[in-house]
């Protein structure tokens, strides 16, 4: 038996013959930056989403750097954002020239909270990046109350949230810009690199496109000193194809997670915790194991793939030496990374499989 953590080319390969259509009518368009097939994918995430405004962008690591620039979040400004997160969230807050202040998750849900926010506000706190870490959303209304009396911005990492909701409602709007990256592993993924934001306000929308496009509205006429940071037509053709099935994709992923919350309950590890509220959409189904690294190895040897996500915090990692955080000064984020353990999951993945996947887990932590 071998179970793949993720097997991206059997996604291509269910929709094959749409994804080909796709690309050939860009690559018979003689159109080949911008234009019609982004425009529409940019309507139909909008629309997906709730939200009014909807920017294509180069990947996820500029949509986020690019969001907290058109808030006006630069040099000295503080940013806070989870301990744990990919390291994305925080380079994000680099590029634009600010300083990411990390905040501890709740350990059961993998995302930040209002309560933990609060005490890191300092007068120079500009702004605050939730990330809906492993397609669990945070709690936006707490978050949005709590900034909101502080007077400061949010920018969410969607990254890994396409399609969760919080009560009913899409991510999409919470926050004042919501930044995604469609990298080819994530729920909504292009084959290539590609990204966005969305956003309820027209301002910081106009202002985006503005600066992702060398700060230029008119050919010739360049406003501001502008990036390069564009959607790609191929990629747009590609994501509405791989949109109309997202939701049923979700679908699959919520079945194959309810197979492990089930047949995992009750073998020892601690398995993510969905509360009564949130809609996760499972990007990643991870489980904590006080004997990670044994139990890893047990089920690479029983054929079933894993991955961690991810072994080192970012305060840890050498491109973070100049903040001086020894080992212990994020306890939770340093545990997490000691135990978490991201099991097979993607819409492609049999129930089958996931069942297997679970006898397997169980068979190793008995041993
Ligand atoms: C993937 C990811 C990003 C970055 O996206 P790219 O498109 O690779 O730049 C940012 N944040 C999180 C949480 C991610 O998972």
């Amino acid at each position: 038996m071998t179970i793949p953590f993720l097997e991206l080319r059997d996604a291509y390969d269910e929709l094959a013959g749409e994804i080909d259509i796709a690309v050939k009518r860009v690559t018979s368009s003689g159109w080949y930056i911008g234009g019609s097939e982004c425009e529409r994918f940019e309507k139909a995430w909008a629309h997906y989403c709730d939200a009014d405004h909807c920017v294509g962008l180069g990947n996820g690591l500029e949509a986020l750097a690019l969001s907290l620039r058109v808030l006006g979040i630069g040099e000295g400004d503080e940013v806070i954002v989870p301990s744990n997160t990919y390291i994305a969230s925080w380079l994000a807050v680099s590029m634009a020239g600010a300083i990411p202040v990390p905040v501890e998750p709740n350990p059961l849900t993998h995302v930040i909270e209002a309560e933990a926010i609060a005490p890191a506000i300092t007068p120079r706190t500009r702004g605050i990046m939730p990330v809906h870490l492993y397609g669990h959303p945070c709690p936006m209304d707490e978050i949005v109350d709590l900034a909101r009396s502080h007077n400061l911005a949010i920018v969410e990492d969607a990254a890994q949230a396409q399609g969760a909701s919080i009560a009913g409602r899409k991510i999409g709007a919470h926050g004042d810009l919501v930044a995604w990256s469609f990298y080819p592993t994530k729920n909504l993924g292009a084959l290539g690199d590609a990204g966005a934001v969305t956003t309820n306000r027209a301002d910081l929308a106009e202002r985006i496109r503005l600066l992702s496009n060398y700060g230029s509205r008119a050919k010739n006429v360049h406003e501001v000193k502008g990036f390069n940071s564009r959607l790609d037509p191929i990629q747009a053709a590609i994501l509405g194809v791989k949109l109309a099935h997202l939701d049923e994709w979700n679908d699959r992923r919520r079945r194959i997670a309810s197979v492990y919350s089930e047949q995992l309950a009750d073998c020892g590890l601690i398995l993510p915790h969905v509360p009564n509220w949130a809609e996760p959409v499972w990007h990643l189904y991870v489980v904590q194991a006080r004997d990670r690294d044994r139990l890893a190895s047990r089920l690479a040897d029983a054929g079933v793939q894993t991955l961690v996500h991810y072994p080192t915090p970012p305060h840890l990692q050498d491109a973070y030496a100049d903040m001086a955080k020894s080992p212990g000064s994020f306890p939770i984020a340093e545990q997490l990374a000691k135990t978490v353990l991201s099991i097979p999951i993607g819409p492609q993945l049999s129930l089958d499989q996931a069942e297997q996947v679970a006898d397997a887990i169980k068979n190793s932590v008995q041993q």
